[in-house]
């Protein structure tokens, strides 16, 4: 089994239900599955376009890379991602941002995911379930943490957002 670490964002819709439905599906593929708080930023890259949420997911699996990739990508259509723009709106986006300690270079699959480190609507979140976490290059969450603009990163719901109990609750 290997610990992997999920980026998911979102800036359609119901924003708090897509991802709250992200994490129940991605429990259904990996295990031990644990969730950060839940975040607020403002779009990255394309700025003209709502403010995402985030969280990052923990768990363990036995899927080789390129399957956890092909599980989250059938998430992500399952969800119904809207797809026209790079860096636009999306319904649900989910990266792998660590796969282990693997550095893997892939077409179709880089990790630790290329911006992970520079982005803090990634690393906050990120800290929150590992701040002492060690990247296969040897540096710490924590001190990345340290050295992004987290100004425009705003904790709206801390950890057990995404509960299944509170879903049952909700839903009766
Ligand atoms: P994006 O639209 O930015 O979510 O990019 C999706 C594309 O990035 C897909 O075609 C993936 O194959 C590729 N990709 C490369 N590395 C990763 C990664 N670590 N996690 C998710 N997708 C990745």
């Amino acid at each position: 089994m290997t610990n992997v670490f999920l980026g998911i964002g979102g800036n359609l819709g119901d924003r708090r239900q897509m991802l709250r439905s992200a994490v129940t599906e991605i429990r259904q593929v990996i295990d031990d599955v644990r969730v950060s708080a839940l975040y607020e930023s403002a779009a990255w890259g394309v700025t003209d376009q709502p403010a995402f949420l985030n969280a990052v997911v923990r768990g363990r699996t036995s899927l080789p890379p390129l399957q956890l990739l092909d599980a989250m990508q059938a998430i992500e259509h399952d969800l119904g991602r809207v797809r026209e723009q790079r860096w636009g709106p999306r319904a649900i986006d989910i990266d792998i941002l660590l796969y282990g300690t693997e550095i893997i270079d892939e077409p179709r699959l880089s990790a630790p995911h290329p911006y992970m480190t520079r982005r803090g609507f990634v690393l906050r979140p990120l800290a929150d379930l590992a701040a002492g976490l060690t990247l296969p290059d040897g540096s710490l969450v924590g001190e990345w943490l340290t050295t992004v603009a987290q100004d425009d990163v705003r904790q709206i719901e801390g950890p057990g957002w995404a509960d299944e109990r509170d879903i049952e609750i909700n839903d009766g």
